[in-house]
């Protein structure tokens, strides 16, 4: 069990920032993902793209935000926990906070700070009756271990990006070539980018792999094994294509999950909170970020980084009970210096 001041549900832009605003006021976070990597959307959606209104910073990528801001919050050495999505956060007698997540870790906290933004991201499935049974045998939503689809009949479903890049990595010659690779999607178009576009049809032209336009609709099954897919095409005809395994790509989507099961007011999936302390209305849990709601909210970083501000002072009073803990300067005072490590 870990004892802490406050534990965040969240490391996202507005969760990394959080830090940086309890530790100013001399309180230790620990913080939980449950993505492998911090970031949020930032690192998640949009990496490499640009992002033009975080406050002097004219231009800046997601990664670049998400790569300064832990800089910014390495003085505060905060204790990450990623991988791992917290589950339950229970109210105890004493007041404090039991916090656990999916792998077991328990905390025992002052505070919490919500800042699950749109929720942990989970991937879109395909809704195909019976096609459940074979989840992470033969039906996969990402690919874990490349290795395990080489020499095998794929099929593999989605437009964007991912699919795209992943039908061209098992189609081309390479340590883990399938047998064979079949690509379904819905239209003759795609959210990806155009060069992988135009390799695949170069492809399929070479016959090297096969492009499909149909909607998966049903399976085909034998001896307990997954054989086909059911794919109807926009002539209405429905064919049977063979395969050994099966990779669905329909992006990722936000799961507010867990969040919406610990007691918290919730508006149309968003966390309410006050403009005065970003306190949910379970008093020592807050919310900042794109988790929560008030009137006039904006899902913007900015945002979020003035609702990290006001949030942290709002927990002092749980944390510091007998202090009164006053705004300071990082310019002048000597006291945030020293927690800051610049004198
Ligand atoms: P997120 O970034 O969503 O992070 C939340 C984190 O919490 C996630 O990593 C998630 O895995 C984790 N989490 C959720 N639930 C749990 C749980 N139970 N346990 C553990 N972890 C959990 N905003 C701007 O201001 N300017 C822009 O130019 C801009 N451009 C954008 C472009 C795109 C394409 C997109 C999609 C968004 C853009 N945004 C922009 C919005 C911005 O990214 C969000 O406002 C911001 O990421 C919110 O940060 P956050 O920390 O609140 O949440």
């Amino acid at each position: 069990m870990i004892e802490t001041d406050a534990v965040i549900v969240g490391a996202g832009p507005v969760g990394l920032f959080q830090v940086f605003e309890l530790g100013l006021l001399e309180i230790k976070a620990h913080i939980v993902d449950s993505l492998a990597y911090p970031g949020g959307q930032c690192i998640e959606l949009y990496p490499d793209k640009p992002i033009y209104d975080i406050p002097a910073v004219p231009m800046c990528t997601g990664r670049e935000l998400t790569d300064s801001l832990l800089k910014q919050i390495e003085p505060f050495g905060a204790t990450f926990h990623l991988g791992q999505e917290v589950t339950r956060v229970q109210r105890q007698a004493d007041d404090r906070f039991l916090v656990e997540t999916s792998k077991g870790t328990q905390f025992l906290t002052k505070t919490v700070f919500v800042a699950g933004g749109v929720g942990a991201f989970q991937p879109r499935q395909l809704k195909v009756d019976g096609l459940d049974t074979y989840l992470d045998t033969q039906v996969f939503y990402r690919v874990r271990d490349p290795a395990a689809f080489a020499g095998k009949e794929l099929v593999i479903v989605g437009g964007g990006d991912s699919a795209l890049d992943w039908a061209l990595n098992f189609a081309q010659e390479g340590p883990h070539q399938a047998a064979s690779v079949i690509l379904i999607h819905r239209r003759d178009g795609f959210r990806a980018a155009p060069a992988s576009v135009a390799k695949m049809r170069e492809m399929c032209e070479a016959l090297q792999m096969q492009f499909i336009v149909g909607q998966p609709t049903g399976i085909e099954e034998a001896d307990g094994r997954l054989t086909g897919l059911k794919v109807t095409g926009s002539d209405a005809v429905t064919r049977i294509v063979p395969l050994q395994a099966l990779l669905v790509f329909f992006g990722l989507s936000p799961k507010l999950g867990p969040i919406a099961d610990w007691g918290l007011g919730i508006e149309r999936k968003q966390v309410v909170v006050d403009t005065e302390k970003f306190e949910t209305n379970e008093p020592g849990i807050f919310a900042v970020g794109d988790v929560n709601t008030y009137p006039g909210k904006k899902k913007l970083i900015l945002s979020g980084f003035h609702e990290a501000a006001l949030a942290a002072f709002g927990a002092a009073p749980y944390v510091f009970p007998d202090k009164r803990v006053m705004l300071q300067y990082t310019t002048t005072s000597p006291k945030l210096h020293k927690v800051l490590g610049v004198e």
